[in-house]
This record gives structure tokens, C-alpha cells and sequence, in this order.
């Protein structure tokens, strides 16, 4: 395995792309119906959501525009602490509009919270929530999170989107890092 090659990193694959691609099938067909005949926004939370918002919006039939926000979360190394700083805001104004914000992975949801938050406080008609995966540790948070792809256990993972030192976020699948990896 030459050191450009990522198999040699990857320890478990926890979703394949099949199993992503048939849960977002799921996923776009529950939102068709519950906003049929209504105009969606959907906001991107980057850089994770990416994969998950074009696979999701690729998918759906409802008449969707798409914005982005990035926000950076304070905390220690691996924890969010809930404080947030927008570093790229919306586009969009949100009166009247019904937002459905597209994340990655709701670990804390410490994030998450603010942005449901901060995203409400702009008059928007609706504001809901599209995960493709979901952590334990999120059921202690106080967000209804209407559409989750996948409950996976407490491990830390990559691809689809999601990354380890900005690496690993084109892998089209979800993986556990080899420890080599890491040390
Ligand atoms: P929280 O829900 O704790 O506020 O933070 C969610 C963010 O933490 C996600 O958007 C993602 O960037 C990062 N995160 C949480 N769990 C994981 C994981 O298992 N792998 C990766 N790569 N990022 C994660
Ligand atoms: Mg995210
Ligand atoms: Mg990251």
C-alpha cells in the first residue's frame, strides 16, 4: 500500500454507499410529503454537509433552494462547547421561509442548538432539522431532529463528508480509523 492510498487507513466500514444511498431515498420521499406544495430552503451547514446535501437535494422533488452557513464551535480539541461564531453567514433572508437545515452528524447537538436558535430568531415560517447520522450523546440535547439517517454508536468517523484533520471527507462511505492514523 503506497502512503496516498487510504485503505490502508480505514479500520470498519460502518455505512456503504448503498446503504447511504437507499436511507436518502428514504429520507427525500418523507420530506417530499411533508412539504408538498410548500418552497424549501435548505441550509448547509459546511464543510461536513456537503455530501449529504447534494445526495439528499438530488433526491427530492419538492421545489428546494439551497444556502450555506459555516460555523466554527469553541471547545477542546474534540468537543463542541456550544459557543458559536458564524464564519459564513446565509444569502438568504429568512422571512416567511421554511428552512430545513442539512447537517452531517449531531454528536453533542451543542452546535446544532445555537443554529436552530440563531436560524428561528430570523422570522422564518418553519425551521427543521436533516441528519445523516446521529450519536448517543445527542438524545441529552433539546432538539427534535426530524429526519436522521442512521443511529451509529460512539466512535469517531470518517467520510461522507466528515473528516480527520480535513482529511478522509471524500471517502463515499463511513469508516473507523485505523489507530495507526492517529498516532
Ligand atoms: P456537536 O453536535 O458535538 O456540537 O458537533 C457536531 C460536529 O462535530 C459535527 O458537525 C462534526 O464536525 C463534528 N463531529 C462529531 N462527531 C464526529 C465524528 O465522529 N467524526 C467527525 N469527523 N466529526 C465529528
Ligand atoms: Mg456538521
Ligand atoms: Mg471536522
Amino acid at each position: 500500500m503506497d502512503q496516498t492510498d487510504v485503505a490502508g487507513d480505514i479500520a470498519d466500514i460502518l455505512l456503504t454507499e448503498e446503504q447511504i444511498g437507499a436511507k436518502l431515498d428514504e429520507l427525500a420521499a418523507q420530506i417530499d410529503r411533508d412539504y408538498e406544495g410548500k418552497d424549501l430552503l435548505l441550509v448547509g451547514v459546511l464543510k461536513g454537509a456537503v455530501m449529504v446535501m447534494a445526495d439528499l437535494s438530488r433526491r427530492l422533488h419538492t421545489k428546494a433552494e439551497m444556502d450555506w452557513m459555516a460555523v466554527s464551535s469553541y471547545g477542546s480539541g474534540t468537543k463542541s462547547s456550544g459557543v458559536v461564531r458564524i464564519l459564513k453567514d446565509l444569502d438568504t433572508d429568512l422571512t416567511g421561509r421554511n428552512v430545513l437545515i442539512v447537517e452531517d452528524i449531531i454528536d453533542s447537538g451543542l452546535t446544532l442548538s445555537w443554529l436552530v436558535a440563531n436560524l428561528r430568531s430570523r422570522g422564518p415560517a418553519s425551521v427543521e432539522i436533516a441528519a445523516a447520522l446521529r450519536k448517543p450523546e445527542a438524545a441529552k440535547v433539546d432538539v427534535e431532529v426530524k429526519y436522521v439517517g442512521f443511529e451509529i454508536p460512539n466512535e469517531f468517523v470518517v467520510g461522507y463528508g466528515l473528516d480527520y484533520a480535513e482529511r478522509y471527507r471524500n471517502l463515499p462511505f463511513v469508516a473507523t480509523l485505523a489507530p495507526h492514523v492517529y498516532s
